[in-house]
């Protein structure tokens, strides 16, 4: 059998330059993070072979019988990892796995509340372009643009007139904790479904860093490849004993929205899934909490404008509307420097969603390769200095020139894979 390289060197040109931009980069992209090797072994694995419709014990094709002991590792991992008395870990990403929750537990044309996505909240919660806001009726909370924190007594107001049939808690891009047990008790008000959407802050929560919310939520859905530092795909869980909720949500997901079960990367999930029950991991987690308030500390010294004044998660977002400085300019600029960052909107924002007046800042993947808080502190200083550059039209080629030389030094001193495989 011939190698990539050898068979395809126009494939395995893209790859590599993809390592080597992995390798090179800082990466602060808060959904994003550096599997194991391990993980990455077992979704290489033979098992992207095998066809498993259905679910362990029950299946509609033969020769199952150890794909079954891989998603049944996968399963009683992740329930012993959250607490959960039911799992599925076939959805084959968030939107997947939301996208079930939806058909499972509510019906087109029904309302729903979800958290606004210029608010930070993600498509799949009712925005208008995603079949969340085209298929149900959407009301939408969002944050106090005073605080830049989430409006509860506004939410409750809305919930109470609106009488949505389901609720949405989580985000893509909040940075303080959610009123998992506020948002319950709204939804008990008005006998709506609480469904939270942990994805950015799964790993987090599995180390105990950020409040959890199977103890408040009917369902709760993730992706696996965020904080929680798995191979891309999606899980559904829940805790208590109503069999018909788990049945419904199983048949949501298959026979309902998808086929074949993707069982190299259930294997995956599998592995990521012990190495999140280690105790190492939860000192990673404290660690990347560490790291975003180091870095959000700088920017608040340096008078710039943190939303919610700082943060208690893995992510912060940095409002540019006093720099005079677009999200979108901001992203390329700092792109040119080997620092990678998305933009984003902020509460209020004076700028279409496609330049915004806002950065997403992230810290898992730079803890993942070794990042102190120092070092972040660091990276956060470089972005200031860009930033404001751009800000006062100074030589911003000069400062960028800078920056880079500093970020390949960084990046030198703490390889994500080269060590790995140099020891293999
Ligand atoms: N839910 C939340 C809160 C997210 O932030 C995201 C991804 O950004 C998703 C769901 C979707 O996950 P995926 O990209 O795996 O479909």
């Amino acid at each position: 059998a011939q190698s990539i390289a050898e068979s395809d060197a126009e494939l395995w040109k893209a790859i590599e330059s993809e390592r080597e931009r992995q390798e090179a980069h800082i990466e602060l992209i808060a959904s994003e993070n550096y599997t194991s090797p391990a993980v990455m072994e077992a979704q290489g694995s033979e098992l992207t072979n095998k066809y498993a419709e259905g679910y362990p014990g029950k299946r509609y094709y033969g020769g199952c019988e150890f794909v079954d002991i891989a998603e049944t590792l996968a399963i009683e991992r992740v329930k012993t990892l959250f607490g959960a008395d039911y799992a599925n870990v076939q959805p084959h990403s968030g939107a997947q796995a939301n996208a079930a929750v939806f058909s499972a537990l509510v019906r087109p044309g029904d309302i729903i509340m979800g958290m606004n996505l210029a608010h930070g909240g993600h498509l799949t919660h009712g925005h208008p372009a995603n079949f969340s806001g085209k298929d149900y009726q959407v009301v939408a909370y969002g944050l106090d643009p005073e605080t830049g924190l989430i409006n509860y007594d506004e939410m409750e107001r809305l919930a109470l007139e609106h009488k949505p049939k389901m609720i949405i808690g989580g985000f893509s891009a909040y940075s303080r904790f959610k009123d998992w047990a506020r948002m319950r008790e709204i939804a008990d008000k008005i006998g709506a479904w609480f469904w939270v959407d942990m994805a950015h802050v799964a790993g987090l929560v599995a180390a105990g860093v950020y409040p959890s919310p199977m103890d408040h939520a009917h369902v709760v859905t993730s992706t696996t490849h965020k904080t929680l530092r798995g191979p891309r795909g999606g899980i559904i869980l829940s805790k208590g004993q109503d069999e018909a909720l788990h049945k419904k949500l199983n048949s949501a997901v298959f026979p309902g929205i998808q086929g074949g079960p993707l069982m190299h990367v259930i294997a995956a999930k599998a592995v990521a899934f012990k190495e999140a029950l280690a105790e190492d991991f939860k000192t990673y987690q404290q660690q990347v909490v560490v790291n975003a308030r180091a870095m959000a500390q700088v920017f608040v010294d340096r008078g710039y404008k943190v939303v919610s004044g700082g943060t208690d998660n893995h992510l912060f977002l940095l409002d540019l509307v006093a720099k005079d400085v677009t999200g979108k300019d901001a992203e390329a600029a700092l792109g040119r420097a080997h620092i990678t960052v998305n933009k984003n909107a902020v509460p209020n924002d004076p700028r279409s969603p496609f330049v915004t007046s806002g950065l997403r800042i992230g810290s898992p993947a730079g803890t993942t390769r070794g990042f102190s808080a120092g070092d972040m502190a660091a990276v956060a200083g470089w972005i200031g200095d860009i930033v404001d550059a751009m800000s006062s039209s100074g030589d911003v080629d000069a400062v960028i020139a800078q920056v880079r030389a500093q970020v390949e030094a960084l990046c030198a001193a703490h390889p994500v894979y080269q060590a790995a495989r140099r020891a293999a």
